[in-house]
């Protein structure tokens, strides 16, 4: 027996036997004519939860991206405005297109792409501003729309990480994924409500809708009487009955599984607060944060690193997640160090523990080391 405490791990599902029943009821009946049936499911209550007029379930969040992409026209020569400080899936489906990532540095305060760069890098080429809600955090999307407004260019929302991010306005609340021209989530394990793999493409545009629902149909056009008969070449990004069955139960408990998220993030925000120079995920007045990945940025007196804080949590048994580099410093793109914000941040900044059943004494475990890397920081420097 190991005197070792128990690994935390950084991210896990939340899944209760309300899950395991419903997977298990659509594996022995979720087949012949009701082999759609937990999709079509899945795919209203999710559509009616973020408040969008369409929703087409995908296998991956990567996937709906690309489709979305496509059906904007995206292609050869084109360019995407995007935050350097992202996940490669963001990116990638615009090199799938042939087209090509432009990255901008992002906001100190949101560690989201900044409108004004935004605007700067816009060319004769470019075709859409991704605004991906990084870890949680809102983009400043009122600014967004009205550049891409003013410059005919589609506004879309990566929101993969902010399922139960929103804008409370005097017209009602607003959904992170909602307003844009379309929207895309991600319900893989790591997510906050999960499908095992598998996203969600959102859009209140139905002539958008009916290109990705044709296109996500391998080109076939609805109302077409041939069988087998694609119009264009398309894609096969489907997702499975039998995930969409998981998805429904996780949408019984959205709510209270983004409470969960919201009450980690309370806790570690409380505890961490005394240690000067501890920023944590932003949450602007009139909005809520989803709080998918809690993040504590360090500020640079702090003298805290990346590397000493993934030190410490090997040493605790604790997972440890670094900061997104910046897509533009990885091998296939170019360096972009002139973006300060995105450069600055990574080394400085970690994401903690975050899974819903994550328990008060695990994270003053993660407290605990937070704290002992701050003060051997000090002490370091001799202050
Ligand atoms: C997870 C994630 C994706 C990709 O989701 P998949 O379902 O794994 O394709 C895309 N964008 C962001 C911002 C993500 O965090």
């Amino acid at each position: 027996m190991s005197s070792e405490p128990s690994r935390i791990f950084y991210t896990k599902p939340s899944i209760t036997e309300a899950e395991v029943a419903a997977i298990t009821a659509a594996a022995r009946d979720g087949w012949g004519e009701r082999c759609y049936e937990s999709i079509l499911r899945f795919e209203g209550l999710f559509r009616d939860f973020v408040g969008s007029t369409y929703a087409l379930a995908t296998s991956s969040c990567t996937g709906a991206l690309h489709m979305g992409l496509a059906a904007l026209g995206v292609g050869p020569g084109d360019e995407v405005i995007l935050g350097d400080n992202n996940w490669i899936a963001s990116a990638a489906p615009v090199t799938y297109l042939g087209a090509t990532p432009v990255f901008v540095d992002v906001l100190a305060s949101s560690w989201c792409l900044d409108p004004d760069k935004v605007e700067a890098a816009i060319t004769p080429k470019t075709r859409a501003i991704m605004a991906v809600h990084v870890y949680g955090n809102l983009c400043d999307l009122d600014r967004l729309l009205e550049i891409g407004a003013r410059h005919g260019i589609p506004v879309i929302e990566d929101a993969a990480e902010a399922v139960g991010s929103k804008w409370f306005g005097p017209a009602g609340e607003r959904h992170a994924g909602s307003r844009g021209a379309f929207g895309a989530f991600s319900f893989h394990g790591t997510k906050t409500i999960t499908t095992g793999e598998g996203g969600m493409f959102v859009t209140s545009d139905r002539a958008l809708y009916e290109r990705v629902l044709t296109l996500s149909n391998h080109g076939r056009i609805a109302g077409e009487s041939r069988q087998f008969w694609p119009g264009v070449v398309g894609f096969k990004y489907k997702m499975s009955n039998i995930q969409a069955a998981l998805g429904c139960a996780q949408m019984a408990r959205v709510d209270a599984l983004i409470d969960q998220k919201r009450a980690i993030f309370r806790r570690y925000a409380d505890a961490l607060a005394p240690l000067d120079g501890v920023t944590m995920n932003p949450e602007p007045p009139g909005t809520q944060n989803g709080y998918w990945m809690p993040t504590a940025v360090f500020a640079p007196s702090l003298g805290v690193t990346r590397e000493a804080l993934l030190t410490a949590f090997r040493a605790a048994n604790i997972d440890g997640r670094v900061f997104f580099w910046p897509l533009s410093s990885l091998p296939m793109f170019s360096p972009q160090p002139e973006h300060v914000v995105a450069y600055g941040l990574p080394g400085r900044a970690f994401n903690l523990p975050s899974y819903h059943d994550l328990t008060p004494a695990e994270q003053d475990r993660v407290v605990a080391v937070v704290e002992r890397v701050v003060a051997d920081a000090r002490a370091a420097r001799g202050a």
